[in-house]
Parts: structure tokens; sequence; C-alpha cells
């Protein structure tokens, strides 16, 4: 399954700290840090079959995730 860069979208390589995927540029930058659109929990990454996602660290409470990607084009909007 590819990842993509949480930072810019490119191919990851490999995880930060956060277990992020990170492209080779963005390696080095600190742990992307987002809050959920619904209850401003951190939003954390986790594997899925699908590649990675955001999930609210709320969850059970609250089940807002969304993709790596989607996460990106929803700030390119912005
Ligand atoms: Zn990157
Ligand atoms: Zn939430």
């Amino acid at each position: 399954m590819t990842d993509y860069c949480v930072h810019c979208g490119r191919i990851a390589v490999a995880f930060n700290d956060l277990n992020q995927p990170v492209c080779p540029v963005c390696r080095s930058k600190a742990p992307k840090e987002i809050s959920c659109d619904i209850c401003s929990a951190m939003m954390i990454v986790k594997q899925g079959k699908f590649g990675s996602f955001w999930a609210c660290s709320g969850y059970p409470q609250c089940n807002n995730s969304m993709s790596v990607k989607k996460q990106l084009m929803k700030n390119w909007k912005k």
C-alpha cells in the first residue's frame, strides 16, 4: 500500500516519531499536528488496509477520520 507524506503528499518512504508517513524531504520536519473538525481533539495517524489515515484521538466517542490525501486537499482549499 502506498502511503503519502502527511506534509506534502509525495510518496512516503519513512515514518516519523508519531508514525506519520513522510517523504525524504519532510523526514526531518516536526510531526504534523491537526485537530478534529468535530470535537477539536488531536487527530492521530493510523495504518489501515487502504493506507495511513487520520483518526480522531477521541474515538470511540468521536468517529471522525480522513485519508492523508483528503486532509492535504482540505488545506489546499483554504
Ligand atoms: Zn513531504
Ligand atoms: Zn473528534
